[in-house]
């Protein structure tokens, strides 16, 4: 069972690679951010709790994001591997996804981390805007989510280098290109 993290900045790229990555390898995807829109959407208990702070661009409170992480975990005993996107964002919630690893006899064993500079995360992000409408990609939210990925979400790549799994991959080029280079990390080659 092979686990893995896509890690970057807001419009880094990480759901189109998680997309292709998830039709080679057969992860399960978890992300936190898709999870947190159905439960807004769906108006659910959680759901309700959570929109204003994300409709901010600000990070939901760890207690709240890895406890939904933990119930997507142990919905999915028969995984053959998972692919965590937007999640971890902290150090704690790093720690927590190692410790939850551990717990199932598992680990975390790749971490890609995408590239891209912050003006090329602007032009992207302003170009999605047009196209899918999300409440957290106008201008004034967008600066937060950035604000908040270089503050705090940034911490947890030493956190993985120091232990020697993280993998950092050039985001910008050909989508096909990037894939191909995540892949040979993921194949071990
Ligand atoms: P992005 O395009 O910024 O990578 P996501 O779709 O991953 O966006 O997340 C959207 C929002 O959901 C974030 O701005 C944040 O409010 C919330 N969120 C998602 N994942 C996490 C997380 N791991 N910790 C805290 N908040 C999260």
């Amino acid at each position: 069972m092979i686990n893995a993290v896509i890690f970057g900045p807001p419009g880094a790229g990480k759901g189109t690679q998680s997309d292709k990555l998830i039709k080679k390898f057969g992860f399960v995807h978890i992300s936190t951010g898709d999870l947190f829109r159905w439960h807004t959407k769906n108006d659910t208990p959680l759901g309700k709790k959570v929109k204003e702070i994300m409709n901010s661009g600000a990070l939901v409170p760890d207690e709240i994001t890895i406890a939904m992480l933990k119930e997507e975990l142990d919905k999915n005993p028969q995984a053959k591997g998972f692919l965590f996107d937007g999640f971890p964002r902290t150090v704690p919630q790093a720690e927590a996804l190692d410790k939850f690893m551990k717990e199932n006899g598992s680990a975390i064993h790749h971490i890609i981390a995408l590239e891209v500079s912050e003006a090329e995360l602007r032009a992207r992000i302003a170009k999605r805007r047009g196209i899918e409408n999300r409440a957290d990609d106008e201008e004034e939210k967008l600066n937060r989510r950035i604000t908040e990925y270089f503050g705090k979400t940034i911490h947890v790549l030493p956190y993985y280098k120091n232990q020697g799994r993280l993998h950092v991959i050039n985001g910008v080029g050909a989508i096909d290109d990037i894939f191909g280079n995540i892949c040979k990390v993921i194949e071990g080659k």
